[in-house]
């Protein structure tokens, strides 16, 4: 077993070329991985072979990809101020479905807090609405998108305050206690369940893909009762293999470890 998971942040437009503009990288990295003779599988695939509950052979040339932060960016098409029309990531997905006849598959991480959204909007975006979740239903009714937990709030550093009980933001290490794990990441679950219900949310992506061994040790394997999550992703470089920890799942990151497509090439080659 060997996949690699590529994540790609929605919000990242400052451009309309590739290193500036996580959609048109997406676009161009899809048809790539087509091209290399790879296929595209759901994140959930990849832990239930690692969980033992799958066959590994179902990962054969496969790669996962995965969304962080969740806005409006992953679902619609926008009218962005100064760079014009964006196709949302969905839209993005289904256009190289319908061009390729490929199966198409991506899992977002979504900021779970409406009230956290609200701000961020106003504090990350332009204040026009674009954090809301009207969308988590129908993509998960749809099944090109996955709903799942990227925290309550990200203990996001332009929040006036986060569910971390000291206000010791703008990192995940800080979430190292039972009660803002608690806060952060069962909280979460919660609520998405209660949202999304009959789907139950059971992967988790790290803020800042940052975790701690308070985390990876103890909260996440041992209170599974409490939080229901099955596996956790950060953002160190490198493909999911057998051994790979499950509170631990590596994946690459658009902008941080590849920003041009023959690097990505040569990632996945490696
Ligand atoms: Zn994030």
């Amino acid at each position: 077993m060997r996949v690699p998971v590529l994540t790609y942040h929605s919000n990242n437009i400052s451009g309309n070329d590739y290193a500036r503009n996580d959609h048109v990288a997406l676009a161009e990295d899809l048809r790539l991985i087509h091209r290399a003779g790879l296929r595209i599988v759901p994140l959930a695939r990849v832990v239930e072979v690692l969980l033992g509950e799958a066959a590994g052979s179902t990962l054969d040339g496969a790669v996962a990809l995965s969304f962080d932060d969740g806005s409006w960016f992953d679902w619609h098409d926008i009218e962005h101020p100064s760079c014009g029309l964006q196709r949302g990531f969905a839209g993005i997905l289904r256009d190289f479905a319908a061009e390729t006849g490929s199966a198409v598959h991506a899992t977002s991480f979504v900021i779970v807090s409406p009230e956290a959204r609200t701000e961020l909007d106003r504090t990350c975006l332009v204040g026009r609405g674009w954090w809301g979740d009207d969308w988590w239903g129908a993509a998960q009714r749809e099944g090109v998108l996955s709903i799942e937990s990227h925290s309550w709030d990200h203990n996001h550093h332009t929040l006036a305050v986060t569910a971390q009980r000291e206000q010791r933001k703008g990192t995940f290490r800080s979430i190292d206690n039972h009660v803002d794990a608690d806060a952060q990441i069962r909280q979460a679950a919660d609520w998405l369940d209660a949202l999304l219900a009959p789907h139950q949310s059971s992967l988790f992506a790290y803020p800042y893909g940052e975790s701690n061994d308070y985390l990876v040790r103890e909260y996440l394997p041992r209170f599974m009762h409490q939080h229901r999550l099955r596996a956790a992703f950060d953002t160190e470089a490198g493909p999911v293999h057998a051994s790979s920890g499950r509170w631990q799942l590596p994946r690459y990151v658009c902008g941080q470890h590849w920003t041009a497509p023959e690097d990505l090439a040569r990632l996945l080659d490696e």
